[in-house]
């Protein structure tokens, strides 16, 4: 069954859209976390950022730029997040890779900080190899 991205992109749903090409396409947030809040996706259906094909990553991020300018220039925030989850863990509830891009202002609360870990060296050199040894 297609994802509700997908059926934004048949027209089959309706959105606010605000850019397209061949490949990706940005329409506002249903829900925005700040105005301008916009999403931008693959037209193509991958479920997160493990499955896509590196050359469309790299078109989405070309989209997530234009859109990022754009939403600077007309709304002139005070700074932008660029914002990818991926899995339900860490948020993601729509499985159709897609990146907000997402305008912030100076005490907007959008965010809070994120906790922080302390590990010691010999952690992070331990977990450097492991993740050297797949690089
Ligand atoms: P995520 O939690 O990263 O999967 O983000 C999914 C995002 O999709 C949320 O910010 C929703 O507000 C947004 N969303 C869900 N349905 C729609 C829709 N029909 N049109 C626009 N945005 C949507």
């Amino acid at each position: 069954m297609p994802s509700l991205f997908s059926k934004i992109v048949s027209g089959e749903i309706p959105a606010v859209k605000i850019y397209e090409d061949d490949h990706t396409l940005a329409f506002l947030d249903i829900a925005p976390a700040s105005r301008g809040h916009t999403l931008v996706i693959p037209k193509d259906e991958y479920a997160d950022l493990y499955a896509m094909p590196p050359e469309l990553l790299a078109d989405v991020s070309t989209t997530v730029q234009k859109v990022a300018l754009a939403l600077r220039d007309t709304l002139a925030p005070d700074g932008m997040n660029i914002v990818q989850n991926n899995g339900s863990a860490a948020g993601q509830t729509v499985f159709h890779y897609h990146v907000h891009v997402i305008p912030r202002w100076e005490g907007d609360g959008v965010f809070g900080a994120w906790r922080t870990q302390q590990p010691g060296q010999d952690e992070l050199r331990a977990l450097a190899e492991q993740l050297r040894a797949i690089l």
